[in-house]
C-alpha cells in the first residue's frame, strides 16, 4: 500500500471496534482495484454526532456503522435512504453536498451472497428461525425479494407476532405466520430457503433449536446468520442431510461489497469477491490450501506433508469419493460413468464450504469444470503443483487405480500422460494462485514453499 498525499480514507465506525474484519474486505479489494484508498477501523467512544460531523468535515470519503451506533448514527446524517429507514438501522454512509446519507448494506447483502450461490428467492417458502432485529430484517429482504409465504419461529412467540402484524399490514399479499418454537411441526410439508437468525450456535456447547431431522429435510438451502464459529450445530445437520448451506460470512462479505460499488462507483465482479472471501476466511477461521495438478504430481504426499508441518487437516477427495461411495474409483468408472464420477466430485467440492484450516488435494481432472473451479477457488489458496511427463509417467506406472492412466505400455502412457496434460495445463495454470515445478523437490521441501 503506497499512502501519499491523495489517498482517500475510508473505515468504519463502532464501540468495540478492534475485532472488526471490515478492513480485510476494503483493504484487498482497494488493492485488488488499484484504487488509492484506506479503510480504518474508527473507535468513537460515546458521541456519534460530534464524530460524524468531524469525520465528514476532515474528508473521510465513505464510512461503515456498526454496534451500537446504526440507529442513533441517523439523526447526523443530511439524508437516509428509503430501505435503511424501514430497517431502521444504516450500516453505510456516502458522502453528499452537506455531509453524508445513510443507507443499509446488510440485507441486500445477504440477498447477494444468496443469488451468488445461484439459490433463488423468488416464489419460494422460507423459515426464519429467531425474531430478533436480523430475523425481522430477513424478513423484510424476503418479502422485497419476491417469497410467496414466511413461517417465523421463536423461543418468545410473542416477538414473532410482533414482526408478522407489522410487516403483514404492510405486505398482505405475503402469507406470514409467527410460530413458537416447539410448534414448528404445524409448518406444512414442503421445500423451504430456511434461516437460522438467533444467537444459538455462537457459544460451544450449543445444540439445535429444534433437533429433528424431519424438519430439516424440508430445506432446499439454509442460510446461518452466524459466522463464528464456521460450523454451527444448524450448518452442521444440513451438511448431515446434504443440504446446501453458507454461513453468516458471505453475508459479511457482500454487504461490504455493497458499500465499496457505492463509494467508488465501481462494480466488484465475482472473481474479485471470491479472492475477499479467502482472505476473510484466512484472517477468521486459517483459510486452507487447494492443491491441483495432474495425478502424480504429488498432491496427497504434499498434503500430508504440508498438513502435518502447519498443523491443518487433511482431505484427499478422491478418497474422500471412494469412502463415500464404498467402491474404487476404478469401479465407479466401469459400473456407473466418468459422467457419473464427476458429478460426484462436484457435489463433494460443493459441499466443502464451510471448511475452515484444511488442505484439500483434488483429483487431476477437478479444475476442468467452472462450477469446480469457482468453489474452489472461495475455500482457500490454490496451489499447481506442476510435474513434467517424465516424472509423471514414473510415478504413475504400474499403478492400477488410475483408470484414465490404463495402457498397454510405457509408449502409450507416455502419449497418453501428454496429451491429457497439454489440455489440462491451462486450467490449472490459471486457476492456480501459485505454481510449483515440483519435479526435483520433495514433499517436504514443497510444503516449506508454498505461500500462506
Ligand atoms: P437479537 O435481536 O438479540 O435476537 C436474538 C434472537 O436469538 C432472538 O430470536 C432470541 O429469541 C434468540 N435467542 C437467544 N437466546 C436464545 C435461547 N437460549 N433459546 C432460544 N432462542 C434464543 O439478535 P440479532 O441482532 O437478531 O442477531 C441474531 C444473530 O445474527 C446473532 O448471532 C448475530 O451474530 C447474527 N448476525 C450476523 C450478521 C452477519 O453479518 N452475518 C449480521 C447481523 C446479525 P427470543 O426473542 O425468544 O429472546
Amino acid at each position: 500500500m503506497n499512502i501519499d498525499g491523495k489517498t482517500k480514507i475510508i473505515g468504519v465506525i463502532g464501540n468495540p471496534i478492534e475485532h472488526t474484519l471490515s478492513p480485510v474486505i476494503h483493504n484487498t479489494l482497494c488493492g485488488l482495484m488499484g484504487i488509492n484508498a484506506v479503510y480504518v477501523p474508527i473507535h468513537v467512544e460515546s458521541d456519534i454526532d460530534v464524530a460524524v460531523k468531524g469525520l465528514s468535515a476532515s474528508g473521510v470519503y465513505g464510512l461503515n456503522v456498526t454496534v451500537p451506533y446504526k440507529q442513533d448514527v441517523m439523526k447526523s446524517l443530511v439524508s437516509v435512504d428509503e430501505e435503511a429507514a424501514e430497517i431502521g438501522a444504516v450500516n453505510t454512509l456516502v458522502r453528499s453536498a452537506g455531509g453524508y446519507k445513510g443507507y443499509n448494506t446488510d440485507m441486500p447483502g445477504l440477498k447477494r451472497a444468496i443469488e451468488s450461490r445461484h439459490v433463488k428467492l423468488e416464489c419460494k417458502k422460507a423459515i426464519i428461525i429467531g425474531a430478533g432485529g436480523a430475523a425481522r430484517a430477513v424478513c423484510l429482504m424476503l418479502i422485497k425479494s419476491g417469497v410467496k409465504a414466511v413461517y417465523i419461529l421463536n423461543r418468545s412467540f410473542e416477538k414473532a407476532e410482533d414482526i408478522v402484524a407489522k410487516l403483514g399490514k404492510d405486505y398482505p399479499s405475503v402469507e406470514l405466520k409467527a410460530l413458537s418454537l416447539s410448534k414448528y411441526k404445524e409448518i406444512p410439508e414442503d421445500k423451504y430457503i430456511m434461516f437460522q437468525c438467533t444467537s444459538i450456535g455462537l457459544k460451544e456447547g450449543d445444540g439445535l433449536l429444534i433437533d429433528d431431522d424431519d424438519f430439516y429435510s424440508m430445506a432446499e438451502y439454509g442460510y446461518d446468520l452466524i459466522y463464528n464459529p464456521a460450523v454451527t450445530p444448524f450448518i452442521a445437520k444440513l451438511n448431515s442431510l446434504g443440504v446446501k448451506n453458507d454461513n453468516g460470512l458471505t453475508m459479511l462479505l457482500y454487504q461490504g461489497i455493497i458499500a465499496f460499488e457505492m463509494w467508488f462507483g465501481v462494480r466488484v465482479t465475482h472473481e474479485m469477491a471470491d479472492t475477499v472471501y479467502a482472505e476473510l476466511s484466512k484472517k477468521l477461521y486459517g483459510g486452507n490450501i487447494v492443491l491441483v495438478g495432474y495425478m502424480g504430481s504429488g498432491k496427497t504426499s504434499v498434503g500430508n506433508a504440508l498438513a502435518k508441518d502447519r498443523n491443518m487437516d487433511f482431505i484427499d477427495l478422491d478418497e474422500y469419493i471412494v469412502e463415500k461411495e464404498g467402491r474404487s474409483i476404478n469401479d465407479i468408472f466401469t459400473y456407473e460413468s466418468e459422467e457419473y464420477f464427476r458429478n460426484l466430485e462436484s457435489k463433494v467440492i460443493a459441499d466443502l464450504s464451510n471448511l475452515s484450516n484444511t488442505v484439500i488435494s483434488t483429483g487431476g481432472g477437478a479444475v476442468l469444470r467452472k462450477e469446480n473451479r469457482d468453489n474452489l477457488g472461495k475455500l482457500g489458496h490454490v496451489v499447481y503443483l506442476k510435474a513434467d511427463v517424465d516424472t509423471i509417467v514414473e510415478r504413475v506406472k504400474g499403478d492400477d487405480t488410475r483408470p484414465l492412466l490404463q495402457s498397454e505400455s510405457e509408449e502409450e502412457l507416455r502419449k497418453r500422460v501428454s496429451m491429457m496434460l497439454d489440455s489440462r495445463n491451462p486450467y490449472y495454470e490459471l486457476f492456480a494462485d501459485q505454481v510449483i515445478y515440483t519435479d526435483r523437490l520433495t514433499p517436504s521441501e514443497i510444503a516449506e514453499i508454498i505461500e500462506f
